[in-house]
């Protein structure tokens, strides 16, 4: 009953085996699955996803990274998408400081349209953040995110950020990192996180688990990040997948 609370199924590197990787993430134990579009091409390439599985959900976004691309109208794009069934939040969204293909003014510009989109709309969000933690604390207080929270994916920061992340209603997300032997701070946070704020990812193709780290990751690959946290909380896997699965439910409205 695992829950793969984000991932790129539709991302190139699936292209030549995508089905062949939806069924190998079922074996796994994989039971729901949060697809991320994230521009102009991954959004309806998601959709269209989430329209052939009825166990695949879609979010839409805008990524920091891309943030110079958006255009007037895209910002209306991405809510007409929202009245979608399988669209169950807005994003990824947030800020991305290591690459500099988008200036950081224009970054935060698309991060706080599109989180007044989402209290718009009622919707979670979905945070990417990279090398931004103060500013992305600074913005989601001031443009209220509190009032529709969501996920702070594959999370990588301290526990004085996840703290005041939980205070504005956040979920705390880990992914292939956490399983790293050196990974001493997000082992640290998901060891204190409260259960029912807990989720799990694997970001797939990108931040591949141990021991396949180097290689493409996968939506299977969900179960290497779930052991790591069922023995970092002292619990089982399958005490890991429902409480985590039931979070998501929960968050997003999954069925
Ligand atoms: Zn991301
Ligand atoms: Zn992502």
């Amino acid at each position: 009953m695992l829950t793969d609370s984000h991932t790129h199924l539709n991302a190139e590197q699936f292209n030549e085996d995508q089905d062949e990787v939806i069924q190998r993430a079922l074996d796994a134990g994989v039971t729901r699955i949060v697809n991320v579009g994230f521009n102009r091409e991954t959004i309806p390439s998601s959709i269209a996803l989430a329209e052939r599985y009825d166990f695949i959900y879609s979010t839409v976004g805008w990524h920091p990274v891309d943030a110079i691309d958006m255009r007037p109208g895209d910002l209306e794009w991405i809510e007409e998408l929202c009245k979608h069934e399988k669209v169950v939040a807005i994003g990824e969204i947030g800020l991305d400081y290591y690459w500099d293909k988008s200036p950081k003014d224009v970054q935060q510009r698309v991060f706080r349209e599109q989180i007044r989109l989402a209290r718009k709309l009622g919707m979670p969000i979905v945070i990417h953040n990279r090398d931004a933690h103060q500013d992305i604390l600074h913005i989601l207080k001031e443009e209220k995110a509190e009032e529709v929270g969501g996920i702070m994916h594959c999370f990588s920061g301290s526990w004085e950020t996840a703290k005041q992340c939980l205070d504005m209603n956040f979920h705390i997300s880990f992914g292939g990192p956490v399983t790293f032997k050196n990974a001493r701070q997000p082992k640290e946070v998901l060891a204190q996180v409260p259960l029912d704020r807990l989720l799990i990812e694997t970001d797939a193709p990108y931040l591949t688990p141990h021991p396949f780290r180097g290689k493409r990751n996968e939506t299977g690959y969900v179960r290497l990040v779930a052991e790591t946290a069922a023995e970092i909380r002292g619990v089982t896997l399958e005490e890991i997948a429902e409480i985590t699965t039931n979070n998501a439910i929960r968050l997003l409205g999954l069925k």
